[in-house]
């Protein structure tokens, strides 16, 4: 069974990078599908994501990734040909978040289901937005984003300085 992984990636950490391998190891195939357009204004630009996740999933046949135009996330598995959404849940807020979204897709396409994997416990207090924060202050990041992602953070900083 091929599996879609969408969201936005701003940028990949290692709580997110923990749940691909993880459902690399229960799906056939896995496409991790970066937002190109959320409501968050992202950090990174979609071309600079697919680069730093592309890096990271390299030594994993069976994932790949792409960018997704702005469509909902049940059409982008369609056209896909996947017939599961994974997602990830750190607390109870994402529970909650994540069921929203979860019971409106089961509603707009009954025939695909959603799996959560719930986060590592040393991943469950690290978000993408906690990680910027990090990197503004020139925190070390070394336990929580791949190395490729730890220096393209401190290059996109030190352009802010
Ligand atoms: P979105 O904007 O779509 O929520 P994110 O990139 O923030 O995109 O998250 C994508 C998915 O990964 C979400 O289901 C989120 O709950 C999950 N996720 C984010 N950080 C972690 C983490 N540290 N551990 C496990 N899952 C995570």
């Amino acid at each position: 069974m091929k599996a879609v992984f969408p969201g936005s990636f701003d940028p990949l950490t290692n709580g997110h990078l923990d749940l691909i391998k993880r459902a690399s190891g229960l799906f056939e195939e896995v496409i991790v599908a970066i937002a190109t357009n959320t409501a968050k204004q992202p950090l990174f630009s979609p071309q600079e994501k697919m680069t730093l996740v592309n890096s990271a999933i390299k030594d994993l046949p069976n994932v790949s990734a792409v960018a997704i135009p702005s469509d909902l996330t049940v059409n982008v598995a369609r056209k896909l040909g996947a017939k599961a959404i994974v997602r990830g849940v750190r607390n109870v807020q994402d529970f909650e978040y994540e069921q929203g979204i979860a019971a409106m897709n089961k509603q707009l396409a009954p025939d695909l289901e959603t799996i959560l994997l719930f986060a590592r416990p040393e991943y469950t207090l690290l978000s993408s937005s906690l990680i910027k924060e990090v990197a503004r202050f020139h925190g070390d990041l070394a336990k929580f984003v791949p190395a490729e992602v730890g220096l393209a953070l401190k290059k996109k900083m030190e352009s802010d300085d």
